[in-house]
């Protein structure tokens, strides 16, 4: 029987010493590596160490126990009171953890911080107040009472509460980096706390079975591996934390109340850089840059934020200024092969809370300004500010409304008469879309939603819903009986190089009995040059059915000659910005070059219709280089479909 005991005790003993070489393992790596300073991982330091007291604790206690009989009973209890306490503050800081990682960071407020600690003081006051027994005997020791009971029941409550805000939070963030995050330390902790449970489940039915440091263990190891391992924020390839641990840090700091700056360094022309010199290149970039700010900040922490973006927090006005200095006139050059490579980048500073008071009002913000920063001067710095946030939060209405109006079909289509020069009437018309709100938004100009729509990929429903009213309208009114020859509709980009168009297209004419020849489809300058062979297969299939195709915009893009001399435009038109220098304040070279073009297109076999002409003098003197087509406000505004058919039918 000796030998039984002696053998129960060296395990239990030997499982006890393992657990806490593992604890301790896992906190000297935790407190060695960089960890984020939030408040969920400071209380999971704790954590690590209240399960490091309990295993040293739990080893004290198995021994007094086992040896109750020669040791004074005060001395035993107190080791048994702590070991307790100890049992009691993991379940307390795991709840106190919980609660910071799934409350994004929120504080406590004061009532909150006393009902936390409320089980725990109950448990402590009653367990030592009522009796602890101890058995020691040849199939090992133990000890029971109404005190674990007690604490048993707070342990209930902490667990319970775990449970109710981890399944309680929403997984609804702006990024899906915090969405998983949520997700995975939910499974996480769910798993670990489960665990534990059972190994204490299995504990209570073997009571000589002194197990429940393999659960402490197991747990702390289980939450440290999947989810604690501050490894995980690390981009070690450019020596900064990556974009998890910044979308971690952005709730932390609002949290703190204080006032901070969120400064951002992008490097531009990250897609030519990307493309050119390939990835690792920017993350040279990156890495250099890096290098050079932390001489001014040398403690401060620095996050991959975006491909090309590096931001840190600063929170003192000093510092601040220090940074800005430095970085403003700074050269983040670097070797590329046997030359220097100077990078172009721009600074973006917000104060928050004041610009931005919630995590995905920063994402949204530090989003816009990095896709609508039109590049300026090297170094430049961009300060976010009252006219930022109005017009990112214009461009966010806009959008709402945009995508109600391609579900609603809520769009609108203006037609603007186009004159024939030698016919002397309206012949044709530009169908051009519009949106309304009537709220506050008023009119939205096609120049701010047509962009949009293309980034949110709901352009190709904007064009057929155009599509199909200039169908509906010119059946309508049979508008080819009126004398006009044809409707010109714009092709957005994306629209133009769709493999499905020629069918939609198709389609729709039939449905309204319309002739393709009725058709004339714009193309801007700049999507024919970059539309490649889908546009040349479109425009094929297109024509061969009947329509006929204008280049848009001439002269805005690159003016790719070859490219206009292959394609064989029926019409070009002649973009406004081509016109109106010609008839301003310097007009000799604008002239040159207008005269210039008309007469090279002319000579390559397309007609020219000429845009936005606004005085006689423009419309006399285009009607006399040959232009065939004039429209522009000096003829007519875009007008409504019924405005349009009085305008015809007046002439
Ligand atoms: P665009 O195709 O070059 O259309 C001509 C623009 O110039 C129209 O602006 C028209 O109102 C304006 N305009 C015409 N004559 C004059 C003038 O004499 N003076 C001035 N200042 N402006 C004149 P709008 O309607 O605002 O359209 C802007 C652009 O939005 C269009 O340029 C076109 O690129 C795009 N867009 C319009 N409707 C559609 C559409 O249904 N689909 C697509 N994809 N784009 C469209
Ligand atoms: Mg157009
Ligand atoms: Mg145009």
């Amino acid at each position: 029987m000796e030998g039984n005991w002696i053998s129960i005790f060296d395990i239990s003993f030997k499982c006890q010493i393992l657990a806490a070489l593992a604890v301790l393992i896992l906190i000297i790596d935790f407190f060695r590596s960089g960890r984020l300073p939030l408040r969920s991982t400071k209380l999971f330091g704790c954590f690590l160490i209240v399960c490091l007291f309990n295993l040293f604790t739990d080893m004290v206690s198995v021994y007094t126990v086992y040896n109750f009989r020669n040791i004074d009973p005060t001395l035993n209890r107190l080791i048994h009171m702590m070991f307790y306490c100890s049992i009691e503050l993991m379940p307390l800081t795991l709840f106190l953890y919980v609660f910071y990682l799934f409350g994004a960071q929120k504080r406590f407020s004061k009532p909150q911080r006393l009902l936390c600690a409320v089980p725990f003081v109950l448990a402590a006051v009653g367990s030592s107040l009522t009796p602890i027994y101890y058995i020691s005997d040849e199939q090992g020791a133990y000890s029971y009472g109404p005190a674990l009971t007690i604490l048993y029941s707070a342990i209930a409550v902490y667990i319970i509460g775990i449970y109710v805000i981890m399944f309680k939070r929403k997984c609804s963030s702006f990024h899906n980096d915090i969405v998983n995050d949520v997700k995975r330390a939910r499974i996480t902790i769910a798993v670990s706390l489960g665990i534990w449970i059972v190994v204490a489940i299995i504990q209570f039915f073997n009571k000589y079975m002194l197990i429940s440091s393999i659960g402490t263990c197991l747990m702390a190891l289980y939450i440290y591996l999947c989810f604690e391992n501050p490894k995980r924020y690390a981009d070690v390839e450019i020596d900064t934390l990556n974009r998890s641990a910044f979308h971690v840090m952005v709730p932390e700091m609002l949290a703190r109340k204080k006032p901070f700056w969120l400064v951002s360094f992008t490097i531009d022309d990250n897609e030519q850089i990307s493309k050119s010199m390939g990835y690792d290149q920017m993350k040279i970039i990156l890495r250099t840059a890096v290098e050079r700010l932390r001489v001014v900040m040398p403690k401060s922490r620095f996050f991959h934020s975006r491909t090309n973006t590096l931001s840190v927090f600063v929170t003192s006005s000093d510092q601040f200024e220090a940074l800005l200095k430095t970085a403003g006139s700074s050269n983040f050059d670097v070797a590329y092969g046997s030359s220097t490579f100077t990078p172009q980048y721009h600074i973006t500073v917000m104060e928050c809370p004041k610009y931005a008071a919630t995590p995905d009002e920063i994402y949204e913000m530090l989003d816009y300004v990095l896709s609508h920063h039109h590049k300026h001067e090297n170094g430049r710095v961009i300060y976010i500010d009252e006219n930022t946030v109005k017009d990112k939060n214009y461009r966010k209405q806009v959008l709402a409304l945009l995508t109600k109006a391609v579900q609603e079909k809520a769009f609108n289509v203006v037609y603007q008469p186009i004159y024939s020069a030698e016919e002397k009437r309206f012949a044709s018309a530009e169908a051009l879309v519009r949106l309304q709100d009537c709220g506050e938004l008023g009119f939205i100009s096609p120049e701010v939603f047509i962009p949009m729509a293309e980034e949110q990929g709901l352009v190709a429903d904007i064009g057929s819903i155009v599509f199909e009213k200039v169908c509906s309208f010119a059946a309508e009114n049979r508008l080819w009986e009126k004398g006009v020859n044809y409707i010109e509709v714009n092709l957005s980009g994306m629209q133009s190089v769709d493999p499905s168009l020629p069918a939609q297209l198709t389609s729709v004419m039939q449905k309204y009995g319309i002739e393709p020849k009725f058709i004339n489809l714009e193309i801007t300058e700049t999507a024919s040059i970059d539309g490649g062979e889908l546009l040349d297969a479109n425009m094929k299939r297109l024509r061969s059915l009947g329509c006929h195709f204008s280049m848009d915009d001439f002269g805005t893009g690159y003016s790719n000659l070859a490219q206009m001399a292959k394609v064989r435009f029926e019409l070009i038109k002649l973009d406004k910005s081509l016109i109106w220098p010609a008839f301003g304040e310097n007009p000799d070279e604008p002239m040159v070059i207008l005269r210039s073009c008309i007469k090279m297109i002319l000579q390559l076999g397309s007609h020219i219709v000429a845009e936005g002409v606004e005085t006689k003098e423009q419309a006399d003197f285009l009607t006399e280089s040959g232009v065939n087509y004039l429209q522009g406000y000096y003829f007519s505004k875009p007008v409504p479909g019924d405005e349009f058919l009085a305008k015809i039918n007046a002439v």
